[in-house]
């Protein structure tokens, strides 16, 4: 095999602590910031100016100033001016993260059929939905392992990760794997029996926004709040370990406003090493991290995904 080595994380972190700082400093500059990160903030922005653009594609010269930053998307130009008109407040860095997310417009408005649904990095959200009919490809996870099925990448590195727990002592087993969009539907219908949509929106997925529907996504032990997975022994060993295997903890407490999702302790989501590691490492939700990516950054991501898939499954 040739050399992929390069780990895009490497790549990744810098530019991610970039526009982080670049917000930082914008924020420095308004006087928001306590002084004591003031040095830091200025270290960190000089670092902007002198990093080479990732790759050509990454210099879009077709936006104009101020709105090129390596992660704005020439597509979007229109909603950034109009979110900063609305938030003058806002620095540029901040506008082009919040629009790149889509939080510029109500959640399940403005929604986008996927194109490549098949991506082991896709985002399937709010705004992100699957194709009609989408049925991934799937592998059961075993009995050993609780119940249903994921894509076989994903089953693989669940295994290899409730291996490793059972060995710590802890044992993880899958209550809702792969779901398809006729059972979300019912579901979903089910849930707006008892609550009203704009509750039923903060725990259920409209069918087709499911990260169930996927194959690439799984609740671990138990899928009640009541439960409080969050105390338990599981819960604290998938924090530290979970990010190595590829998973990532997709809905976060506190992070209600950018998923739409409350705090779901039980809820993973395979997306790679690299990608789970960086937004472990960046204490970011998906959506954060992937709008700080240039476009070809994600698509190198999904690359390195595929990569390390390649690894995993040489004998
Ligand atoms: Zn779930």
């Amino acid at each position: 095999m040739h050399s992929r080595v390069s780990p895009l994380l490497a790549l990744l972190v810098p530019l991610a602590a970039a526009v982080i700082a670049g917000t930082l400093f914008s924020a420095v500059a308004a006087g928001e910031v306590p002084e004591q990160s003031a040095g830091t903030a200025h270290l960190s922005a000089g670092a902007v100016s002198e990093a080479p653009p990732a790759s050509p594609e990454a210099a879009q010269p077709s936006l104009p100033a101020p709105w090129a930053l390596p992660n704005s998307r020439p597509e979007l130009l229109e909603r950034y001016q109009a979110w900063a008109q609305l938030h003058p407040e806002q620095g540029v860095e901040q506008v082009v993260l919040q629009v790149n997310m889509g939080l510029d417009r109500p959640f399940y408005s403005g929604t986008q059929v996927l194109e490549d649904p098949d991506a082991l990095t896709v985002l399937v959200n709010k705004y992100h939905l699957l194709p009609d009919g989408y049925v991934p490809q799937l592998e059961p996870l075993g009995k050993d392992y609780g119940h249903g099925s994921l894509r076989p990448q994903a089953a693989r590195a669940f295994r290899a990760m409730a291996d490793q727990a059972r060995e710590d002592g802890v044992q993880l087993s899958s209550v809702s794997a792969y779901r398809s969009y006729e059972y979300q539907a019912q579901l979903y219908a089910q849930y707006l029996q008892w609550d009203p949509q704009e509750v039923v929106d903060t725990f259920s997925a409209r069918p087709g926004s499911s990260e169930h529907q996927t194959g690439l996504a799984l609740d671990i032990n138990t899928a009640s709040l009541s439960s409080h997975f969050e105390d338990t022994p599981a819960y604290a060993w998938l924090e530290e370990h979970c990010a190595q295997f590829g998973f990532l903890l997709r809905y976060p407490e506190d992070k209600q406003h950018i998923t739409g999702y409350r705090f779901e302790p039980w809820h993973y989501r395979y997306v790679g090493v690299s990608a789970a590691q960086a937004c472990t490492q960046l204490d970011l939700t998906y959506e954060e991290y992937l709008a700080r990516l240039s476009p070809s950054q994600i698509a190198a991501l999904e690359e390195e995904a595929l990569a390390g898939e390649e690894a995993a499954a040489a004998p």
